[in-house]
């Protein structure tokens, strides 16, 4: 049985075959999902083009969610395709690399706003637009965290921050929206040979660091990251709701490494 069969989602944050968005769209096509993808701008646009014909998806929009414009054009657009929408995926964020290193009492001014607002508040902006979409049978929001929104690790800084409130975002989310039965949960994923992951100062001490001291020695796989995130899209979670669900080979629950 396909879990996500007859329904329609929105999966935003592919930049590669490697972005964490990718894996789980992959999985949510083999589950069955009528899917629609979005690209933060042009440079994007061939390659997510590209990727989503084997996936059979011709439903490909632009939508830089720094912009507000940008997210409405994309649900007025999706609108006169669907006429509901049943689960979202906010797998993107931004940081300036120069400030993902050093001291984080060196985070300037308008980088804090940029990355609160990029990889925190779209996920706000992004719900607001779609609960009355997703009305009246409900429906599932899943965003992308990771450990070091909870605890510190090293150079991650201002995105420390943005995942912290992105977890509390999550949760004020869950709250305002369980009426219409729309539930909104975070999945904090290991780290993963991404873009973004590479962004980070030193992502190679932090993988191998983590691989290390997990519990199952080994990072999750995008596979792995992506079946859990079906799990949270599909009905297969319908109690779960302001929910943080760590896919980590279980690191987060180590307090001292083993010898
Ligand atoms: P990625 O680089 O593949 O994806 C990041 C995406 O964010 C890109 O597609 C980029 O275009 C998009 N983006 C940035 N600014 C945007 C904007 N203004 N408008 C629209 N899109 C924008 O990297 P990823 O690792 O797959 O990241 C996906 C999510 O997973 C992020 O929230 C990231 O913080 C989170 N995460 C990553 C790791 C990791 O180790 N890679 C671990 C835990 C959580």
């Amino acid at each position: 049985m396909k879990l996500l069969k007859g329904k329609k989602g929105l999966v935003m944050g592919i930049a590669n075959e490697r972005s964490i968005a990718w894996g789980i769209a992959n999985e949510a096509y083999n589950q069955g999902a009528d899917l629609c993808l979005t690209y933060q701008n042009e440079i994007f646009k061939e390659r997510i083009l590209k990727l989503g014909k084997t996936i059979n998806c011709n439903n490909i929009l632009e939508c830089d969610v720094e912009k507000i414009t940008d997210i409405k054009n994309l649900f007025q657009t999706l609108k006169t395709r669907w006429d509901k929408i049943d689960f979202i995926v906010h797998a993107l964020a931004f940081s300036n690399k120069d400030e993902l290193k050093g001291n984080f009492y060196d985070t300037s001014k308008s980088n804090f706003r940029k990355t609160l607002l990029i990889s925190t508040f779209s996920l706000t902006e992004i719900t607001k637009e779609a609960q009355d979409f997703m009305s009246p049978d409900g429906g599932s929001i899943l965003t992308l965290s990771y450990i070091g929104g909870i605890r510190t690790t090293p150079n991650y800084n201002i995105m420390g921050v943005a995942k912290s409130a992105l977890e509390a975002s999550v949760r004020y989310l869950s709250v305002d929206l369980g009426k219409k039965n729309i539930r909104v949960n975070s999945l904090s994923s290991g780290p993963m040979r991404t873009l973004a992951g590479s962004a980070i100062t030193g992502a190679r001490h932090i993988f191998r660091h983590s691989e290390k001291n997990s519990p199952l020695e080994r990072n999750p796989s995008l596979m792995e990251v992506s079946k859990s995130a079906i799990y949270l899209i599909s009905d297969l979670s319908s109690g779960v709701t302001g929910e943080n669900h760590f896919v980590d080979g279980g690191y987060n629950i180590t307090a001292i490494p083993k010898e």
